[in-house]
């Protein structure tokens, strides 16, 4: 046994420091990066915030509603290829490459992937989302997928530490997926004790990706649109948000009334509710490690992406970042221990 004694910190940890500026308004700061990727050499230009693979987030409805935004969605894996189909008929360019084919490492999950993508060229991202990233048969697989696809672009996790990233980019992914806990209705951390604080995780798997020429996403844990500016502050070059970008008009949730008030069903992927309804219940060799919550319904995603995208560019001309890309070069991030003043209820 070993006890790693520095400490780890997550988003509630740090605040932004501020620093001179010359940007006059936040009007002025550009979201938008461009990347080419290292094993598929693609090119790609976008707002490189991802709505999550949860069947009541990434849904057809939210991947076009956020491309309005040059946002993306990480469409989940519950839809058919004929639901695919209907999808790619009914979008105009620049929605389809704004959005992540999602699989899981089966080999029905190959041959569905292969049928998605065979539907346009015009998809080009593959998301391989494992729950526990540090299988030696995710790595088998990422490279399973890189051979039969040299030019698309593959994410893969999730892990949270240096030498994990370096082994899945090595394997052939493009991007890795960083966060293992810090969800909204995850209960991994009290199912099994594992995890990492997310800003650490974060900061230590973006160095390790950039020295390699691949690319990161912090996925999980963003509970406001500072949380998500603090996840680029970092080193993210994507943030993905679940529970931020739940029980909207888009996000596919069920909706219930309560009391005159309208809630939206919000699940993690691996609660009871997902497994009931897509794997015919929780197996007796596992726990679920995701809860079930109501949120309260929120309309239209156009207000929520917005304030995030105000809020990120707002943070921007705090430090003087003129451009997404520089926030991480002008982060200088500050311990402590209090965040937003809570006196009159949360925000
Ligand atoms: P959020 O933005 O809601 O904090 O986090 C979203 C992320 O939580 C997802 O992208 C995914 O990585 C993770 N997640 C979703 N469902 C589950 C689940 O049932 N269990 C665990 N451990 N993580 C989940």
């Amino acid at each position: 046994m070993r006890i790693e004694q520095e400490l780890k910190l997550g988003f509630k940890d740090v605040l932004f420091r501020p620093k001179r500026s010359t940007l006059k308004s936040r009007s002025q700061v550009n979201l938008t990066r461009d990347f080419t990727f290292k094993h598929s050499g693609r090119q790609w230009s976008g707002v490189p915030i991802i709505a999550a693979n949860m069947d009541s987030v990434g849904s057809f409805a939210m991947a076009k509603a956020l491309a309005k935004h040059g946002v993306m969605t990480a469409v989940h894996k519950h839809y058919s290829v004929e639901d695919w189909a209907e999808f790619v008929k009914s979008s105009d360019n620049n929605t389809l490459n704004k959005v992540m084919v999602s699989t899981g490492t089966s080999d029905a999950d190959f041959e569905k992937t292969k049928e998605i993508l065979a539907l346009s060229d015009e998809i080009i991202f593959i998301c391989i989302d494992i729950a526990n990233g540090y299988s030696e048969h995710l790595v088998d697989y990422v490279e399973r997928v890189r051979a039969q696809f040299p030019d698309k672009v593959i994410s893969a996790g999730n892990v949270v530490t240096g030498d994990m990233v370096e082994e899945l980019i090595l394997a052939g992914a493009d991007i890795v997926k960083v966060g293992i806990g810090p969800g909204s209705v995850c209960t991994t951390r009290v199912k099994t004790g594992v995890g990492y604080p997310q800003l650490s995780a974060i900061i230590e798997c973006a160095d390790a990706a950039h020295g390699l020429g691949g690319r990161i996403v912090g996925d999980g844990g963003c509970t406001c649109p500072g949380d998500v500016s603090k996840a680029f502050g970092g080193g993210a070059d994507f943030v993905m948000l679940g529970g931020m970008l739940a029980a909207h008009e888009e996000s596919g949730g069920e909706l219930i009334q309560q009391n005159g008030e309208t809630f939206m069903k919000f699940y993690g992927m691996s609660s009871q509710s997902a497994m009931d309804k897509h794997s015919g219940g929780v197996a007796n060799y596992r726990a679920a490690e995701g809860k079930t919550v109501l949120l309260p319904y929120k309309g239209p995603v156009e207000h929520s992406i917005q304030d995030i995208l105000g809020g990120v560019r707002s943070t921007c001309t705090y430090v003087g970042a003129a451009q997404l890309k520089e926030l991480t070069k002008r982060t200088t991030f500050i311990r402590v221990q209090e965040q937003e003043n809570n006196v009159y209820g949360k925000e």
